[in-house]
């Protein structure tokens, strides 16, 4: 069935006449599976009034309290609908359903809890001064919410990228203008019918569908009405994003790409290594921000390692999202495909030696249409080759030997990028010591992609501006003001 996708705005789905309409396809076997209606320039301008005009009534005036509880009755809500969302996500992004079920939807509906949890106990500053009457002041800070928030997402990990956003922007008060990307808008839509359904006031969600440059994404990265943005993409994007942003001093919170090094010790806990180097590889077929493309193994293991890591990445089950027995699912579209195979061409241009994969799997007929690649392990890249310095964002990892702690640090932070790191050793000193020195965000020992959320998260580097998690998402969220008073 052909779904039509429209802009959810003012508590209400859009009429599809008169919108420009684009396809979108499976990734899983090329079918046109929904179509979209393009959000010109009126329709942004539509949303960002329906979310001012929230922010300055009903939305803007509920206690605490209440808007809590209705974040707790919107992760209820998807929790009640899970297989809905779940289906939506397995069409948009061909990912197996065991990543939508264990990880995306799940995380989906904590992202409200948390937050709606986090407001209600920051406490803020309050600070008593003298004066000269010896009477004194007392000074304490308010948090307000920064206003309407555009929120621009990816399409990796859609659900759980976009209500990482939503979660602490609602909690802190402030209304929403999403452009979910155009590769994957279901779940933004499922998201409205939620809000409908539990009273979340009108204008205080609202979703436009379309493109980035030159459409949706710039029309509410330059509205003069929108007061702050949050994006997850590419740095490029960040870029211009950022410019777009200076036009009227408005904030930005980013979270960028990624070049990530794994790294692995002759003393680690081989099977957990091989284990969790291969999951920050390929899972969510490489389409992670937290992805290792990087791997640096302590020579005494190296070929040891490398022959576990192929055998595993021969033993993928490809197949359809809902087939209990597929752990490996397509790329989102056939651009992204041939940017990675791509990348698979140069990497053999720059001398590499392909390990395994480096092209596309024999798929049956019914499959052919999708945009599956294998996944792919080079070794023998130069420090300089471009395979190992830009971030690919498919199922591929270049595994290269060391002999020194001071040298692999030295080669993991040989990188513009600055997102994440995995170290497996059971020295733990050498662990932690290693963690101060490597600059990215966030440090993963003996681990991968364990997430609290109340910790904070974000890029170093080229890699992000601002942390989101817990208390942290509240600076770009709120505002702080300050009150003094005369005593
Ligand atoms: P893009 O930067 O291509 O796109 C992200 C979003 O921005 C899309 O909705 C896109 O629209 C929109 N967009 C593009 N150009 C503009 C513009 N000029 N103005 C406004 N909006 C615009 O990223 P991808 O979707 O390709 O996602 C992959 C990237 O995201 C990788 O680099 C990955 O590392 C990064 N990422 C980072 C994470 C982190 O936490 N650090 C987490 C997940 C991903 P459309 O595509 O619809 O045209």
């Amino acid at each position: 069935m052909t779904r039509l996708i429209t802009s959810f705005i003012d508590g209400e789905f859009q009429s599809p006449d008169g919108a420009r309409l684009f396809d979108k396809r499976s990734p899983v076997d090329g079918r046109v599976i929904a179509r979209i209606a393009e959000a010109p320039q009126a329709e942004v301008d539509r949303a960002v009034q329906a979310a001012r005009a929230a922010l300055l009534g009903d939305w803007g005036r509920m206690p605490m309290e209440k808007r809590s509880a209705l974040l707790h009755a919107v992760a209820d809500e998807i929790t009640r609908r899970f297989d809905d969302f779940v289906e939506a996500e397995m069409a948009d992004t061909g990912q197996p359903a065991h990543v939508m079920t264990q990880v995306f939807i799940p995380r989906g509906a904590a992202n409200f809890k948390v937050f709606a949890d986090v407001v209600k106990n920051v406490p803020t500053e309050s600070f008593r001064m003298d004066t000269p009457d010896g009477r004194g002041a007392l000074n304490y800070a308010i948090r307000k919410p920064k206003g309407v928030i555009g929120v621009i997402c990816p399409w990796n990990a859609p659900f759980l990228l976009m209500t990482w956003k939503l979660g602490p922007a609602l909690a802190c008060g402030n209304t929403v203008v999403v452009k979910p990307s155009e590769e994957t808008p279901l779940t933004a839509a499922l998201l409205g019918e939620v809000m409908a359904k539990v009273g979340v006031p009108r204008g205080v969600y609202n979703v436009v569908n379309g493109f980035g440059p030159k459409s949706t994404g710039e029309f509410i990265t330059t509205h003069p009405k929108v007061d702050a943005i949050t994006f997850t993409g590419e740095t490029r994007t960040g870029t211009a994003i950022m410019k777009a942003a200076a036009e009227g001093m408005r904030d930005v919170s980013f979270e960028l790409g990624g070049k990530n090094a794994g790294i692995v010790f002759a003393d680690a806990d081989f099977d957990a290594a091989v284990d969790g180097i291969f999951r920050s590889a390929f899972l969510n077929t490489g389409q992670v921000c937290l992805g290792t493309e990087r791997v640096y193994v302590e020579r005494p293991i190296f070929e040891h390692f490398r022959d576990a890591l192929k055998a595993k990445a021969e033993a993928v089950r490809y197949g359809r999202p809902e087939d209990h027995h597929s752990t490996y699912g397509p790329l989102i579209s056939q651009e992204h495909r041939d940017k990675v195979l791509g990348y698979y061409q140069r990497a053999v241009d720059e001398g590499a030696t392909v390990v395994t994969g480096g092209g596309v799997p024999d798929m049956p007929a019914e499959l052919k249409g999708g945009c599956w690649v294998q996944p792919t392990i080079w070794t023998g890249l130069k420090d300089d080759a471009s395979v190992v310095r830009e971030e690919i964002f498919g199922p591929c990892c270049h595994l290269r030997p060391f002999d020194s702690e001071d040298e692999v640090v030295a080669l993991a932070n040989d990188n513009v990028y600055g997102l994440s790191t995995t170290i497996w050793t059971q020295n733990l000193t050498r662990a932690h010591r290693m963690a101060e020195r490597i600059e990215v965000g966030i440090t993963w020992i003996n681990s991968w992609f364990l997430r609290d959320l109340r910790t904070p998260f974000g890029g170093s580097k080229q890699s992000g501006i601002g942390r989101e998690g817990g208390v942290h998402s509240l600076e770009f969220y709120t505002e702080t003001r300050n009150v003094c008073v005369k005593l």
